[in-house]
C-alpha cells in the first residue's frame, strides 16, 4: 500500500533492520519500545483488520502467533513470560493501519485494564 511505512519496511524499501522474514510475514523492533523486548510481527500483505485476512485468515493469524512464539524464544523471554497484543480499530488506539502483533517482554508488564 503506497504510503504505508510497514509495507515499505516489509518490501525492503527502507534500511530498517528486519529480524525475521518468511513468505508470509516479517518481524521488526518497535521504534518506541515499551519493554526491553518489543517486537512487531506483521503480515507482508497490507491488511488493516483481522477480518481482512480473508478465507485463509485462521491460518494466517496462527502463523503470526507461531512466529511470535519463536521470536520470544530467540529474545530469551519465552520462559520469563511475554505478552502478545493486537490493537484493532479506534478504541484500541491502533496507530498504523497495517495489522501487527506486538510482542512485549523482558520485564514485569503492567496489568491490563
Ligand atoms: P499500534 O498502536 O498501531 O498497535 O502500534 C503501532 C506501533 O508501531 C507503535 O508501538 C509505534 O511505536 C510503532 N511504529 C510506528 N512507526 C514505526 C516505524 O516507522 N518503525 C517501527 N519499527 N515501528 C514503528
Ligand atoms: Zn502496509
Amino acid at each position: 500500500m503506497p504510503g504505508c511505512i510497514f509495507c515499505d519496511i516489509g518490501g525492503e524499501r527502507t534500511d530498517s533492520e528486519v529480524l525475521f522474514r518468511d513468505d508470509q510475514c516479517f518481524v521488526i523492533r518497535d521504534i518506541n519500545p515499551e519493554a526491553p523486548t518489543h517486537l512487531l510481527i506483521l503480515p507482508l500483505a497490507h491488511v488493516t483488520a483481522l477480518a481482512d485476512l480473508g478465507r485463509d485468515g485462521e491460518a494466517s493469524i496462527g502463523h503470526l502467533f507461531a512466529v511470535a512464539e519463536e521470536m520470544a524464544r530467540r529474545e530469551a523471554v519465552a520462559l520469563s513470560g511475554f505478552r502478545l497484543v493486537i490493537n484493532q480499530g479506534p478504541d484500541s488506539g491502533q496507530g498504523l493501519p497495517h495489522l501487527h502483533v506486538h510482542l512485549l517482554g523482558g520485564k514485569p508488564l503492567p496489568g491490563l485494564g
